[in-house]
């Protein structure tokens, strides 16, 4: 605390990220990296563009990064957005398009990030309670707002709702922005951007990406949104208010890279997707109730054992998984999915906690 700040910066509570820990040979299961490397076509982009250009400024636009995205997804250049990784993504569009007169809305449990953004750019929420089963009921979001936002799959739950529920919100909800954030979309749910594609492009829609789940590579910081131009525009206007360049030349050719090594992207969510199916199973004969999950990782309880307790228990065991002390979900864990290995060794590890408590 300092007399010199600002009154918005001592009201503030900043947004707590899962821990990254320095101890050797941990089994870490909190923060829903990828168990796999990313596309070796990234690495070898990024080790070429290591070089005495790193002296000159990166492209401010990254229009071939851009290109790369829109090609993708069959969409125009002009409905892509770039960021410093997705939470940067995110900020923008808080202040840009749901900073409104209305309050914004999201689920009482979802990315924690979002209360933290409004806090910190003056922006009213109201939160929308989830379904006893933490399911998203988009009939619960009709009320005049200032946006919506939501991710899908949810986080931490790893709930999904399809394509056809969005909608079907899309269609009630014609006067404030809705933002999907498909954080973990590859891991098994429809994801909004078809609807982004032609003519029909829906005015309020905005669907963001990241490249840190799915696509491995958290340490390089690289987000998207698409939607309409006139929504991209509105981003850019707050961007080139902020940091002209928020992505390195490394970080704008390994992320080309990578995006366009769908195959390689195919290959590591089709295992995480076993192995998360397994992992379920196994816990199932434990005890544990587990979430329905389309994401990297899962939300889950053991009836007769404290979430904080196993937490504890586990990282004594130099297993770290997340826990959050917050009201509905503090019976449960989120755990991230990592390899066959590493679930071998969660799995025997709670097999000796609950054996021993
Ligand atoms: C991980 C995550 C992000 C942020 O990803 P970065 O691109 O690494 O900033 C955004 N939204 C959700 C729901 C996430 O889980």
């Amino acid at each position: 605390m300092s007399r010199f700040w600002s009154p918005v910066v001592q009201s503030l509570t900043p947004y707590t990220p899962g821990e990254q820990p320095q101890m050797q040979r941990l089994v870490k299961l909190n923060t829903n990296e990828s168990p796999y490397g990313p596309s070796p076509k990234a690495l070898a982009a990024i080790r070429q563009q290591t070089s005495d250009d790193l002296r000159l400024y990166p492209d401010p636009e990254g229009v071939a990064l851009k290109r790369a995205i829109a090609d993708l997804h069959g969409l125009d250049p002009k409905q892509v957005f770039l960021g410093n990784g997705s939470d940067e993504v995110l900020a923008h569009v808080f202040l840009a398009l749901l900073k409104q007169t209305d309050a914004v809305l999201f689920p009482d449990i979802t990315y924690s990030f979002y209360p933290v953004y409004c806090k910190l750019f003056g922006i009213e929420y109201k939160n929308i309670p989830l379904g006893p089963d933490f399911e998203i009921q988009v009939a619960d979001y009709e009320s005049p707002n200032g946006g919506i936002i939501f991710p899908n799959p949810n986080a931490p739950t790893g709930r999904s709702i399809p394509r056809s529920e969005i909608e079907a919100l899309l269609s009630k909800n014609k006067n404030s922005v809705v933002v999907i954030d498909e954080a973990y979309v590859d891991y098994g749910t429809e994801s909004c951007i078809p609807l982004l594609r032609g003519a029909n492009c829906p005015e309020n829609l905005l669907v963001v990406h990241t490249l840190s789940k799915s696509r491995a590579l958290a340490g390089l910081r690289v987000g998207f949104a698409v939607g309409h131009p006139a929504l991209i525009e509105g981003l850019e206007r707050v961007k080139n208010s902020f940091n002209s360049y928020p992505l390195g030349r490394l970080a704008q050719a390994g992320a080309i890279a990578a995006i366009e090594d769908q195959a390689h992207l195919e290959a590591s969510s089709t295992k995480v997707i076993q192995t998360r199916a397994q992992l379920v199973k196994e816990l199932a004969v434990l005890g544990f109730d587990t979430i329905p999950s389309s994401a990297n990782f899962i939300f889950t309880r053991h009836p007769k054992h404290a979430g904080v307790k196993i937490y504890q228990a586990l990282r004594d065991r130099g297993i770290i998984v997340r826990h959050f002390k917050a009201a509905r979900i503090e019976e449960f864990l989120r755990i991230t999915i990592g390899t066959d290995e590493q679930s071998r060794e969660l799995i025997g590890a709670l097999t000796e906690i609950l054996a021993s408590a």
